[in-house]
């Protein structure tokens, strides 16, 4: 399988792509992991995206792909991928196409997922995260067993810095400005696969295991 996740911030990507991969055995590579972990390491690319992830922007697309490609470089890509958060403009779809052409693996499908602003705000705002092993909670959705503390390595738990009210519109504005032209582009394509984002994990994920078939038949 090889596909791309597309849709608004916090509709629920990174939590499908987890389960998908684990099941078919994908390689997971999120862009926004990507760049959270060099930020984190203090990388040449982790200095340069920094501020665009504090802000909510969108980093450069030169400089995101480049990420992208060293990270393909490291899986087998021929063994199937998932690209979460890739491509979010038209010419980083440009830029997947030119190295998925060299690398003879052409793209099977383009899952968007989509749910209402106010599902997508309530969703964000109550995610928390662990910086010691990167597990992520919820609020209400996914409590960790003691309340701050992640389950996994007892670390506190944290609020994104982009995940702040402020940032959230933001990011769902550059998402509209910039992502959106994307879903045409692959329904075009008939690449397309829309998946109603609005429901459980569970329900979410049955949607898609029910949908992906039909674009990519050994699903
Ligand atoms: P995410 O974890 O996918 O929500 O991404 C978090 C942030 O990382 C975004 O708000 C952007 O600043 C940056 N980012 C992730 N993927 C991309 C991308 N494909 N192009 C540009 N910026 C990205």
């Amino acid at each position: 399988m090889r596909i791309v996740f597309l849709g608004p911030p916090g509709v629920g990507k990174g939590t499908q792509a987890g389960r998908l991969c684990e099941e078919f055995g994908l390689a997971h590579l999120s862009t926004g992991d990507l760049l959270r972990a060099a930020i984190h390491q203090d990388s040449p690319i982790g200095q340069k995206a920094r501020d665009y992830l504090e802000k909510g922007k969108l980093v450069p697309d030169a400089l995101v792909t480049e990420l992208l490609e060293q990270n393909l470089a490291r899986i087998r890509p021929e063994n199937g991928f998932l690209l979460d958060g890739y491509p979010r403009t038209v010419p980083q779809a440009e830029a997947l196409d030119g190295i998925l052409l060299r690398m003879n693996l052409p793209l099977q499908a383009a899952v968007l997922f989509d749910a209402p602003d106010a599902v997508i705000v309530d969703r964000i705002s109550g995610r928390r995260f662990c910086p010691t092993c990167g597990a992520n909670y919820h609020v209400r959705y996914r409590r960790p067993t003691t309340e701050g503390i992640c389950d996994r390595c007892g670390t506190s738990l944290e609020q994104r810095t982009d995940d702040r009210q402020e940032t959230i519109r933001t990011r769902l504005q550059v998402y509209r400005e910039k992502s959106l032209p994307l879903v045409e582009l692959y329904r075009h394509r008939s690449l397309l696969v829309l998946i109603d984002a609005s429901g459980t994990p569970d329900s979410i994920y049955e949607s898609l295991k029910l949908a992906l078939p039909r674009k990519i038949p050994t699903a």
